[in-house]
């Protein structure tokens, strides 16, 4: 101890050796970031974030940047594994050191897809010769040319049995970007596998959001409702711009003629389209008119984004993306605003959204090198879109069912009217028919009547009487015929006036019907003249005959000179062979006119030849 602190104040003493090793100290530690790979490497293992330089303006070359190593201008990288968004390249500074007796063949791949180029050189780790270029790899070149098929760049490397291979790593992006200057280190095999089963996991997941794309679509032409279609097509700029910002499209699609301006381009038109499908979904024009404004706003900035996108504003660009991630979290606030105003389905978007959101900020504080570069953190937001996916479509699955249960709502309410409309309307049919029977039979009833007596008129009591004569003949029953004449009437009309001889001539014909049977045929011929049919026999007509002259001569009727009395004179006829009704009436009519001549208030009985 005491030793150790001698030693300490000796060279505290010394301020050269002080300087000397003060020098050495850092050298000391570049010649730390020697990296042991023994062919186990499973990409766990890293190049580092030890030795790092910025070139700023991006224009040195290999040799320059040697210099500035051995000047001590590489330092440790301060962040958590992203340089941030920051202009110019960056460069990376490590050793490679087999560890074994059999000559190595490594992969190294950069695990970000926002790099525009890697060059990588190298030279035998005992330093001295030039570095040599071994890959320059540039998204702008055609994909062939890459020495490892990987969405990714990966730089292929051989080390020699128990030697060090020295690398110098340049990361260069279009004027700014972000970089991740620790490169995954990888036996070939085992990133092939890993490779294998990262694209199987997001086929699968592209997979889902191509098939809910399609369903969708399906559906917009079903139901013909625009918002299908819209998800239709934001799902597919989804996948559209998920494949080319993780590098399948350049790999796959557009191996020859891939630039990097169209993983902005291809952002710039996911987002359009969310935000068009968003705003036909929540209806927020509608509904919500100043989250709309914003939303507007973001749809313009969309645009703007796509302009700067083609046209290569890169700092505009980034301006631009910058504001639409941070207004991102306003569609998941447009989601709210509708749930409370109390629709289910905008509730699932807004959480959604949120998910994604959340994605975006995890990605956002990779890139800014606030944490560490993970493959979670990397492909939440990927991740994350495919659950917003997924949620939006149970969110619409949500509406469809509200509407179709509206739409049977509706149809039973119209079902419901129709029938209370026909029930209402077979009851006033109903109703109608009866009256119009009603006054069928009232027509009828009146046509057959006679209106002053309401017994049957002239016209109608010939009908009943030919009935019952040809019924008494064809069962050979016994008929007769009476005819009655209210004797002078003339002067009842003449002395008392035409209302009260109306009044006597109801009187007359009650009274006779008060004295008569239910199948009796009674009927006003006319006038003062009636006329009766009986099913009886000479006997039985002769006490009917009687009982109504005597019936009639008990009428009274008060007037102002007293009582009124009134007899009638009866002509009887009696039914025969082969007679009608006119022949009948004719004998009975006879009879009665010689009832008058004998002095009236009499029954006389046809007989022939008198
Ligand atoms: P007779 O004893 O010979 O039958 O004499 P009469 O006066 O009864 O006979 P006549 O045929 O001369 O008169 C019938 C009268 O009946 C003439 C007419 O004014 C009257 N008369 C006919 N129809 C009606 C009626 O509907 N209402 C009233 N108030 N009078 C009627
Ligand atoms: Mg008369
Ligand atoms: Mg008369």
């Amino acid at each position: 101890m005491v030793a150790l602190f001698d030693c300490l104040w000796g060279l505290v003493m010394n301020w050269k050796l002080l300087l000397v090793v003060l020098w050495a100290v850092p050298q000391f530690a570049f010649a730390l970031n020697v990296i042991k790979v023994d062919g186990g490497e499973d990409g766990r293992q890293t190049t580092g974030q030890a030795e790092i330089w910025h070139d700023v303006e991006n224009n040195h070359n290999v040799a320059e940047v040697e210099r500035r190593y051995q000047q001590g201008a590489f330092a440790p990288l301060q962040t958590a594994g992203s340089t941030g968004l920051k202009p110019g390249a960056f460069w990376s500074h490590f050793l490679l050191h087999n560890v074994t007796e059999q000559p190595l063949t490594l992969e190294l791949e950069y695990v970000d897809h926002q790099l525009v180029a890697l060059e990588t050189f190298v030279r035998p780790g005992a330093g001295g010769e030039q570095y040599q270029a071994i890959a320059n790899l540039s998204l702008s070149d055609p994909f062939d040319l890459r020495p490892v098929p990987h969405n990714r760049f990966v730089v292929p490397v051989v080390i020699p049995a128990g030697q060090s291979v020295e690398f110098m790593v340049k990361f260069s992006s279009h004027q700014a970007g972000f970089v991740f200057p620790s490169l995954r280190i990888w036996t070939p095999e085992r990133l092939r596998e890993n490779y294998t089963r990262e694209t199987s996991v997001i086929m699968f997941l592209f997979g889902g959001i191509f098939i809910m794309s399609i369903m969708s679509l399906v559906e917009a032409v079903a139901t013909r409702d625009k918002t299908f279609l819209l998800y239709s097509v934001y799902a597919l700029s989804k996948i559209v711009s998920w494949c080319t910002i993780l590098g399948y499209t350049h790999q796959f699609l557009l191996k020859d003629h891939f630039h990097w301006n169209y993983l902005s381009i291809s952002g710039a038109l996911g987002v359009f389209f969310g935000i068009v499908f968003a705003r036909e979904f929540l209806q927020t024009r509608r509904y919500a008119p100043l989250v709309d404004y914003v939303l507007l706003f973001m749809l313009g900035n969309a645009v703007f984004l796509l302009v700067c996108a083609i046209f290569n504003f890169n700092k505009l660009a980034v301006l631009s993306i910058t504001v639409a991630l941070l207004l991102y979290p306003m569609m998941s606030v447009a989601g709210v605003v509708r749930w409370r105003q109390g629709s289910a389905d905008a509730g699932v978007f807004a959480l959604a959204w949120s998910l994604l959101v959340f994605g975006l900020v995890v990605q956002a504080l990779r890139d800014l090198g606030v944490v560490p570069h993970s493959t979670l953190n990397y492909y939440w937001p990927a991740f994350a879109s495919f659950v917003e996916m997924l949620g939006i479509m149970a969110a619409m699955g949500i509406r469809v069912r509200r509407l179709r249960l509206q739409k049977n709502a509706v149809k039973k309410r119209y079902r419901n009217h129709l029938e209370e409309s026909r029930k209402a309307l077979e009851e006033q049919v109903r109703l109608r028919t009866r009256e119009l029977e009603m006054a069928k039979l009232e027509a009828e009833h009146e046509a057959r009547t006679d209106p002053l007596t309401g017994v049957y008129n002239r016209r109608s009591f010939f009908i009943e009487a030919g009935k019952r004569l040809h019924l008494a003949l064809r069962k050979q029953q016994p008929m007769s015929l009476l005819m009655f004449d209210i004797d002078f009437f003339k002067s009842i009309n003449d002395t008392f006036g035409h209302r009260l001889g109306d009044e006597a001539l109801r009187l007359f014909s009650d009274t006779v019907v008060a004295n008569l049977r239910d199948s009796d045929v009674w009927g006003r011929l006319g006038g003062e003249e009636f006329a009766l049919v009986l099913n009886e026999d000479r006997d039985g007509t002769r006490r009917t005959a009687q009982r109504l002259r005597e019936a009639i001569g008990n009428i009274g009727i008060n007037t102002s000179a007293g009582e009124l009395r009134m007899t009638a004179s009866i002509g009887v006829a009696y039914l025969g062979q082969e007679e009608d009704i006119d022949m009948l009436l004719n004998k009975a009519d006879d009879a009665l006119y010689r009832a008058k001549h004998q002095g009236r208030d009499q029954i006389i009985e046809y007989e022939a030849g008198i």
